[in-house]
């Protein structure tokens, strides 16, 4: 194979977007010695990072287990601020990155791949661009995000509206002032969550329009202290590889008793204790809040008891509680200040789960045949994720097969990596792994590991194709689906499940059985000669392992 050409026509591996999967992508292939094009259709690195500059935006993993675990180097010399992440400080860290393991030069910005179809004879890729580029390359791999795709519903009247409009997922980069403005926030999932406390405070007024009621739980962020961080580098290295056997790639201390098994004490003392603590840790109150609808509502009402007692306005707070479906089998929403943004004289909460949003018009919107006026509406309307980035490319396997039509009814991956029919196609936290339901930083990693020595295995080996045997594939999406099911997630309408956009089948899109016990499965997959796989060495068929 050849080594690395910034602009040839014909390379090892091309890589479809340059967030945190690409960006490790490229270093680890470039570093195997395989030729990489990585094209990417925003204006610089960093993915999710780079297009969600919205006021308030922030991870809700700790920041020294959101970053890479690759370089030894690079986790020692990296100093977080704040325990959670403000999204400036991760955009830094993925510039960082891409600095210094001088990854630009093979990094093509502003260019989207419109088309990549295999072409059966020569045993390649063709992969094309929106700017008329066509390379051929031996492998694709789609690094192209879970949440990468805004998306907006198709309200009447959108075109008319005569004020601005911004996305949360698409924000400006020289950001908005609000000033004086009346600004109209559509939607109150995570993104909304973590914007309306701070657009409350730039804009002269801000009516939130709220279907859903979403649980959320605070952040308690705060700044990193250096004794802090030395607990974590000095033992970094043991820490990571216990983050890579939890359940979710964090590490978080899980209380091993069940909700029902202990006095109503003891829950408010426990919940009490993990609400002051801040993020998501909280889920670990207790081992059965996911699969046991009645421990569940233990953790749901406590939290309902937070909002009402936060939110002065009693009806606004009931609006603002979540009732129809368990806690956590949405993503869980981790916040600073939202309910308490409610008691602001400037803020207003609009309910539309029975009275949607009739139309918008050139002032404003109307509900329920009320007007409301604004200068400018904030979508936060999430994203249409896990399968809708890639159905924008128009990706066609063997045959002619396009990947859109073979997921009609849902996504059909073997491990979440690869899809029958696509050879040499590759996905980075597809559906079917564990991807949106974990640490996303440890899954990339554990997704980018497993491919790229899976092409050094056919390199060693000679071999030309890989794709998954029939069976595999249909094995593990039914095993994806019964390991789902056993939990409480199916009961919620969530973009796990596609609910959020019209038409999508509703399927439980990622893997929930955990991250570590993914990481297992993969390793055991490999270490069975690539049990479930079928590769082609050209002239010899290679039987494939079941
Ligand atoms: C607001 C928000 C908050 C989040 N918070 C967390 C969190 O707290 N914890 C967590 O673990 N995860 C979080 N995530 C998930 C986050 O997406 C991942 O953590 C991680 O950044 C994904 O990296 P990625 O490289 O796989 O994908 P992305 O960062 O989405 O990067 C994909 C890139 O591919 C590019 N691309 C897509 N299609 C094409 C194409 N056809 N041609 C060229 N380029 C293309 C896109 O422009 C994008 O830059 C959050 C996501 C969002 C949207």
């Amino acid at each position: 194979m050849s080594i690395n050409q910034g602009t040839a026509s014909t390379v090892d591996a091309v890589i479809v977007g340059a967030g945190f999967s690409g960006l490790y992508l490229l270093h680890r292939l470039r570093g195997l010695g395989f030729s990489t094009r990585v094209f990417e259709a925003g204006g610089d690195v960093g993915g999710t990072w780079y297009w969600n500059r919205y006021p308030g935006c922030r991870c809700d993993v700790e920041s020294l287990q959101y970053s890479y675990s690759f370089s030894e180097e690079l986790q020692q010399e990296r100093n977080w601020p704040e325990r959670f992440s403000a999204q400036p400080d991760i955009l830094k860290y993925a510039n960082h990155v891409a600095d210094r393991f001088d990854l630009r030069r093979d990094i093509q910005f502003e260019t989207t791949v419109t088309r990549a179809h295999f072409d059966a004879a020569r045993r390649r890729w063709s992969v094309e661009t929106d700017t008329g580029e066509n390379i051929a390359a031996r492998f694709l791999i789609m690094a192209t995000g879970c949440i990468s795709t805004a998306q907006i519903p198709d309200f009447d009247g959108l075109s008319d509206f005569a004020g601005e409009t911004y996305h949360t997922g698409n924000w400006p980069h020289e950001g908005v002032d609000f000033t004086g403005r009346r600004i109209a926030v559509i939607g109150t999932g995570s993104s909304g969550i973590q914007a309306i406390p701070v657009l409350a405070t730039q804009a002269e007024h801000v009516t939130v329009f709220q279907r859903t009621p979403n649980y959320s739980l605070p952040c308690q962020n705060g700044p990193i202290t250096d004794e802090y961080a030395r607990s974590w580098k000095d033992n970094y290295a043991a820490l990571r590889e216990e983050q890579r056997h939890t359940a979710k790639g964090n590490i978080r201390e899980l209380n091993n008793e069940s909700a029902l098994a202990v006095t109503q004490e003891r829950r408010a003392e426990m919940y009490q204790k993990r609400w002051a603590i801040g993020g998501a840790g909280f889920l670990s109150s207790f081992n059965d809040l996911l699969v046991d609808r009645a421990a569940n509502e233990t953790a749901a009402e406590f939290v309902r008891t937070q909002i009402r007692s936060i939110v002065r306005h009693p009806a606004t707070a009931e609006l603002l509680v979540a009732k129809d479906y368990p806690i956590g089998t949405k993503r869980i929403c981790i916040d600073s200040g939202y309910f308490e943004t409610f008691n602001r004289d400037n803020v207003a909460l609009v309910d539309v789960a029975d009275t949607p949003i009739e139309r918008i018009t050139p002032g404003g919107l109307v509900v329920d045949g009320r007007s409301f006026e604004f200068d400018a509406i904030v979508f936060a309307t999430g994203f249409d994720a896990m399968t809708g980035t890639l159905f924008k490319v128009d990706i066609q396997g063997r045959g002619g097969a396009t990947l859109r039509d073979k997921w009609a009814a849902g996504p059909r991956t073997y491990l979440g990596l690869m899809t029958r029919d696509f050879p040499n196609l590759f996905m980075i936290t597809g559906p079917g792994s564990p991807s949106v339901l974990s640490n996303m930083m440890v899954s990339i990693e554990q997704h980018v590991d497993w491919v790229t020595e899976s092409l050094v295995h056919m390199r060693a080996e000679n071999l030309e194709l890989m794709e998954p045997t029939l069976k595999a594939e249909d094995d593990w999406v039914e095993h994806v689906n019964v390991v789902a099911h056993k939990t409480l997630f199916p009961l919620a309408a969530s973009w796990y499940m596609g609910a959020n956009i019209p038409g999508k089948p509703r399927i439980f899109m990622p893997y929930i059985g955990g991250v570590g016990t993914y990481r297992s499965i993969c390793e055991a997959v490999v270490a069975d000669g690539y049990r479930g796989f079928a590769f082609d060495a050209g002239a010899a068929r290679v039987a494939a392992a079941e």
